[in-house]
This record gives C-alpha cells, sequence and structure tokens, in this order.
C-alpha cells in the first residue's frame, strides 16, 4: 500500500486529510518550527523534522520516503523554496508531472505554454523602455506576489525595481517580468485531469486577498498620493467565487486546451491538479495572466467540496481527497506510473 508525503506548509492540511478520508497512510515533512502547528492534527500519522525542506533531496529524507512506499504531492511551497533542477532530482514518485513544474517557474517557458493553449494573455513587456500603459512588474517563480508592483512608466519602474534590489529581493531587470495590467474581475480557475479516466474535472474559483493592494483600494486617492509605501501582492487568503452559469463552458474548454497543450509540450503532460489564472473584462473575456501546474492554496476553501465538485461527486470532495482517490485508483490498477514521475 502506498502512503501520501508532503511539505509542512501551503496545503499540508487539505492534502493529508484527503489522504486520511480515502484511507491512505499520511506523512508530513516538517521544518521544526512549525511542528507545534502540525502535531495538533491526528491524520497525520508520521511527522518526519527537518531543519530546512531543502533536506527533501537528502538521502535521509529519501531513505525514509521510500521506506514508506510514498508519493510525494507538490505544492507551492516546494516550488517557491527549490530550483528546477533540485526538484526534478527527487527520486521518490512525485504526483503528476514534476517536469512542468520547470515551466511553471519560468515565465518565458510559462508564456510558451499559454500560447499552444490558445489563452488569451495580457501582453508582456520585453524591455522597460516599452513601457506606455499600466504594466504590473512581477518575480520569477512561486513568489506569492510579494514585491510586485505596478508601474505606468520607465521612470517609475526604475525607482520601484531599484527600491527592491534595495531590500534584496531581486537584483535586478532579469528577476522581473512585465506585463500589461488587467482590470476586472480576477478569478482563479482550479482544475483536475485524471490521466486514468482521461476526463478533466472543474472544481472550483477563487478569489485571492492581496497585500496590500486590497488595503489600498479602500483609501481615497487623495490620501494615496501622500504614501510612500507602493504596492505589493502578497497572498494573504483566498474565498469562493461562482461564475455566471453562461460563463463555465469556456472554462471548461480553456482548462481542456491547457490540457492538450501539455501533453505536447511537456509529456505526461497536465496530470493532477492545475490552475488558471486571470481577469474577466467588462465583456466577460478572460485573460490569463498565470497558470500554477500543481495544486493552489485556493483549493484550501473546499475541503468540504465547492459548489462545483457537489455536481461531480456525492460525497464531499477536496482537492486533496481527489489526488488521493487518484492514487488510490492507480495503486490498485497497477498503474501508479501513470500518475507520478
Ligand atoms: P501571479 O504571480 O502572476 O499569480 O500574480 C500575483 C497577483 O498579481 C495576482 O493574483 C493578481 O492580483 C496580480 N496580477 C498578476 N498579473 C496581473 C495582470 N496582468 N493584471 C492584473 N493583475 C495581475
Amino acid at each position: 500500500m502506498v502512503s501520501v508525503a508532503t511539505l509542512g506548509s501551503h496545503c499540508a492540511l487539505q492534502l493529508l486529510k484527503g489522504a486520511k478520508d480515502e484511507g491512505l497512510e499520511t506523512l508530513l515533512i516538517c521544518e521544526k518550527k512549525r511542528h507545534d502547528l502540525y502535531k495538533r492534527f491526528k491524520f497525520i500519522d508520521e511527522i518526519l523534522l527537518v531543519d530546512s525542506f531543502q533536506e527533501v533531496i537528502e538521502r535521509r529524507c529519501e531513505d525514509f520516503l521510500q521506506s514508506k512506499n510514498s508519493i510525494l504531492i507538490p505544492h507551492g511551497t516546494l516550488i517557491a523554496q527549490m530550483s528546477s533542477e533540485q526538484i526534478e532530482s527527487i527520486k521518490t514518485p512525485i504526483f503528476g508531472n514534476k517536469n512542468i513544474l520547470r515551466w511553471e517557474s519560468d515565465r518565458r517557458l510559462k508564456e510558451q505554454l499559454m500560447k499552444e493553449a490558445n489563452l488569451e494573455t495580457p501582453k508582456s513587456i520585453q524591455n522597460p523602455k516599452e513601457i506606455n500603459s499600466l504594466v504590473i512588474a512581477k518575480r520569477h517563480g512561486a513568489a506569492g506576489g510579494k514585491g510586485y508592483f505596478i508601474a505606468s512608466s520607465e521612470n517609475e519602474y526604475n525607482k520601484k525595481r531599484d527600491q527592491l534590489i534595495k531590500e534584496g529581493m531581486i537584483d535586478g531587470d532579469d528577476d522581473l517580468y512585465i506585463q500589461e495590467y488587467t482590470t476586472g474581475v480576477l478569478a482563479y480557475l482550479q482544475f483536475f485531469y485524471s490521466p486514468l479516466k482521461k476526463e478533466l474535472e472543474f472544481f472550483g474559483i477563487d478569489k485571492r486577498h492581496e497585500s496590500n493592494i486590497e488595503g489600498l483600494a479602500r483609501i481615497p486617492a487623495e490620501n494615496q498620493l501622500n504614501m510612500e509605501k507602493f504596492t505589493s501582492f502578497n497572498v494573504i487568503a483566498n474565498s469562493p467565487l461562482v461564475l455566471r452559469e453562461s460563463l463555465l463552458d469556456d472554462v471548461y474548454k480553456m482548462g481542456e486546451n491547457f490540457v492538450k497543450a501539455s501533453a505536447k509540450l511537456v509529456p505526461p503532460g497536465m496530470n493532477g491538479p492545475f490552475c488558471i489564472e486571470g481577469v474577466y473584462d467588462e465583456n466577460a473575456h478572460f485573460s490569463a495572466f498565470e497558470f500554477s501546474a500543481r495544486i493552489v492554496a485556493g483549493t484550501n476553501i473546499f475541503m468540504n467540496g465547492s459548489p462545483y465538485t457537489t455536481l461531480i461527486f456525492d460525497e464531499p470532495m477536496s482537492m486533496g481527497r481527489r489526488i488521493a482517490r487518484e492514487i488510490k485508483h492507480a495503486d490498485t490498477e497497477n498503474q501508479l506510473k501513470s500518475v507520478t514521475t
């Protein structure tokens, strides 16, 4: 029997609760500083303490995971804290396609995959000199929106970039990706693709609460003008959304196109959970500024299922539980290789 393991952060509680609900053994790789939190939860069977998540690629961790016949579920923390090379070198089987995580971390590869999937995207700007409208400058990788800023001229961009360099967050222009700023309703569309059933399931939608951009919007313009502080998009929380039903057909099509494009560019494709993130404009047109090629923390809202999972399953189904169910099916049918890399 396989067990399910993950790093103690991001959506670990959802993942391991879901695995336990499916009757699987659950393991957590946990930094010592977070042990007090995670030891509270009885559905975690075993906790391996580490000083830093970097130890996942070390012998002690790999031996532990292999002795437990574990499958490691990747999430945002793994991507934020490890390089693509380190992730690809992990010997423990990883749920989904670990090679696509590089495409998530690298903005240029990301753009290529989104184009292949026919997703409409905001224009990217190659050189700060070309800034002539509102843009957002974003850091590479899963930075969680921290240190992202808005600018409407090269001058403003340079000033804010220099501030980030001073704060030690970036080294220079190469660490930033500039994209047209899109206004409208932001939506983070969560999917699961089953390589066993060869079927796409739409799981739910969330909205992110980001600091301090959300707080700034509550301040009158005249006060904003006097503020020294500039914007950041650090995700603090998520809340649920439902879409107008007439938009759902397009949502499925976007998801299916993304699955097809991934199978072509990054075999074995987009297996498991993923998220397409973007903005609906005033004509209900969706522009995708980002994707995550693994579970997103916004699925934590739906630990008991979402309005959309209710339409597919006759029982509460979280993304964590769905992953565990896929693993269980694969294990019974001797197909674990189809759901892991
Ligand atoms: P990302 O890392 O691309 O998910 O971006 C983090 C946050 O920045 C998003 O959740 C949005 O709030 C904001 N954002 C990113 N790209 C854009 C864009 N092109 N237009 C408007 N807001 C954006």
